[in-house]
């Protein structure tokens, strides 16, 4: 599931802090700073191409996401707002706060990639990226940079044309 707090602007920034953090404790186990135009490392840190908000994203995961799941809304919204106030003690209420379960989503049942087990991708690593004849495999969980993420898809598919371009005729 994640959730997004948002605020008047990405208020934890003027303090030095990037809104990043992991957690041993629920129900937000990670956060990041999602603002519009946020630009991370190499970019213009601080540019708001959309306009002054800023939006602190929660992911929560594994059995903290079915717990949370079962939470009617104020519940789920106090038990988010508490603990960012916990982990950024200078943010004031937030002016807008949205949920999206994925695990009761009908059409995903979850989120949000299939992951390999230790050392499988070596293993099978070339052969789900090797042309099958004039079949050739496209898709994140073939990208060896942002595998599972749409840059992953992205990339694979920048990948898969390039080889079809270098086929011989
Ligand atoms: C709930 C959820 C949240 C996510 N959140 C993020 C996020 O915040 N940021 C991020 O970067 N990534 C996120 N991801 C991951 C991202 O969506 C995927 O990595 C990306 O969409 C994968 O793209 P793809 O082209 O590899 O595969 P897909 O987008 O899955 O495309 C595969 C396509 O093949 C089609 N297909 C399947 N079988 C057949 C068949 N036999 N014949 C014809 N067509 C077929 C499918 O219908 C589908 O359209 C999320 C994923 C999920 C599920």
């Amino acid at each position: 599931m994640k959730v997004h707090l948002v605020y008047p602007a990405p208020l934890w920034r003027e303090h030095g802090l990037s809104g990043w953090s992991v957690n041993a404790e629920g129900p937000l186990l990670s956060t990041v700073d999602d603002s519009p135009g946020f630009a991370p490392a190499g970019g213009a840190a601080g540019t708001r191409a959309d306009g002054p908000a800023g939006v602190l994203t929660g992911f929560v995961t594994g059995a903290e996401a079915h717990r949370f799941a079962a939470l009617d809304p104020a519940e789920q919204r106090a038990a988010a707002v508490a603990q960012a106030a916990r982990l950024f003690p200078m943010l004031p209420e937030p002016v807008g706060f949205h949920v999206t379960d994925w695990v009761n989503d009908l059409y995903s049942k979850g989120c949000y990639a299939a992951l390999f087990g230790p050392g499988d991708w070596l293993r099978l690593g070339p052969r789900l990226t090797a042309p099958h004849g004039r079949v050739h495999w496209a898709g994140t969980e073939t990208s060896t940079a942002f595998f599972g993420l749409l840059e992953g898809a992205v990339r694979s598919g920048h990948r898969v044309v390039a080889e079809i371009l270098d086929r011989p005729a």
